[in-house]
């Protein structure tokens, strides 16, 4: 089970490259903003936060809960989800489109490229 938290997570890492490749500038962790998103783009006022499946609890199959200690994790990944959606709901409140990239999204670039394109023409 890889621990998918923290800064500069692989899958952070991937949708900056993509975002990059994208032609889209953006800055990171902005320390000032509501629950200091992964990415930010200013000028448009969105923000991008990349979840860990496995860690945000996304219910995508691919992050399946292990069977042993799940009075540990559960709670765990219920208390990100609950951060998650405060966060959101912060940024939100100030003005900001607001944006969750999936781990698993990362398997199929194409359609998170569509995706990321048409969240951040909006
Ligand atoms: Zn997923």
């Amino acid at each position: 089970m890889s621990r998918i938290r923290g800064k500069d997570t692989q899958p952070e890492l991937a949708v900056r490259r993509l975002l990059h490749a994208m032609g889209f500038r953006f800055r990171l962790h902005r320390r000032d903003l509501p629950g200091t998103p992964d990415i930010v783009l200013p000028g448009r006022r969105k923000a991008i936060f990349v979840h860990g499946c496995f860690w945000h609890g996304h219910g995508c199959g691919c992050a399946r809960l292990p069977k042993s200690r799940i009075e540990y994790w559960g709670p765990k990944i219920a208390a990100n989800r609950a951060r998650d959606g405060r966060k959101a709901a912060a940024l939100r409140r100030e003005g900001w489109s607001v944006a969750a990239v999936w781990e698993c999204q990362l398997r199929k670039p194409a359609a998170l490229e569509r995706r990321l394109a048409r969240f951040l023409d909006a």
